[in-house]
């Protein structure tokens, strides 16, 4: 018999990659088989160090902006979506570029051109400095777009035309503060335009719904994810907020066994850029010193699949 210690583990379903995280992979793959090392990659491709190095190893080359591309090479952006000026650039240098941009942040992308066009003074909800937030605000011109952080900021807002307002979100924010900040705006602004909820995608709530779901059954949590991983800081949250002690994981080796003292019942979950050969190695790093129980409690069942981009279709 096994003098290892029982753990309950119950694993979240959906975890781990989206469908605009494995597009995002499979568009730098599809680049590198097509056009040839090396591949440059204009920041992560998605935020999770194990995926970035993984490319590298295929041969794609990681830049934080378009002038460290040298001329005449390809140039993929990342999924987390850029502003106009940076296509515009890669045109005007005559690089050859693929833009694996999450489809549902385009989407957002275009609802920012078009509550413009109409006139309208956007407040976007999400995270100052998050490259998906420095992509939106790069879609329409300076000064017609203000970001909100908080509910303190709602109140803080003094708009010119407090009536011609319209909102926007980030995709990986907390639905439920996300919930919060949107009432705070139509309660301060009742005329303000907005989408049906928010634009938080559908992976990020799903995940954060699996969590919640969970946490209350658990001692702790772990959540697999970059500390650069806003969807993946989100999931932490959620366990805490549902009463599990909660913590971040890059992967295997980073499970504190001191931390896990006394947990007869732990949570797992990933975030939407972690992929599933990670939750492995952390079951794996927990059998090393209890008998797990594993459990999947499914709470969604997702077939989102995006399609490629046209030229990536073709090859
Ligand atoms: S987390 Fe959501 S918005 Fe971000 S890449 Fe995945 S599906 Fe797209």
């Amino acid at each position: 018999m096994s003098s290892l210690t029982k753990l309950k583990l119950l694993i979240a379903a959906p975890r781990g990659f989206c469908a605009g995280v494995d597009r995002a992979i499979r568009i730098v793959e599809l680049a590198i088989e097509r056009l040839g090392a090396p591949v440059y990659v204009r920041h992560e491709i998605v935020h999770n160090r194990f995926v970035v190095d993984a490319l590298k190893a295929k041969g794609a080359v990681f830049v934080e902006e378009l002038e460290d591309v040298p001329d005449g090479a390809p140039v993929v952006f990342s999924a987390h979506g850029v502003p106009k000026s940076v296509p515009a650039e890669a045109e005007a240098r005559g690089l050859d570029y693929l833009d694996a941009t999450c489809p549902l942040v385009s989407k957002v992308h275009s609802q920012a051109e078009r509550l413009v066009a109409a006139g309208r003074h956007i407040l976007f909800v999400g995270h100052r400095g998050h490259p998906e937030v420095i992509g939106t605000f790069g879609q329409v011109p300076k000064g017609r777009m203000t970001l909100v952080e908080t509910v303190a900021d709602v109140a803080a807002l003094a708009p010119e035309e407090p009536d011609n307002l319209a909102f926007l979100t980030q995709t990986t924010l907390s639905v439920d503060d996300t919930a919060e900040i949107i009432a705070a705006l139509k309660r301060r602004f009742p005329n303000i335009h907005g989408p049906r909820g928010e634009d938080i995608c559908y992976a990020t709530s799903n995940r954060q719904s699996a969590v919640k779901a969970i946490a209350p059954l658990c001692d702790a949590m772990l959540v697999i994810g970059a500390p650069n991983s806003s969807n993946s800081l989100r999931l932490v949250e959620a366990a805490e907020r549902a009463g599990a002690r909660a913590m971040l994981v890059q992967r295997g080796r980073d499970v504190d066994f001191g931390w896990l003292e006394g947990v007869s019942t732990l949570g797992l979950t990933a975030g939407a850029s972690a992929p599933e050969l990670l939750v492995r190695e952390v079951v794996d790093r927990l059998a090393e010193r209890y008998a797990v129980d594993e459990e999947q409690v499914e709470t969604a069942r997702e077939q989102m699949v995006f399609k490629l981009p046209r030229e990536l279709q073709a090859a």
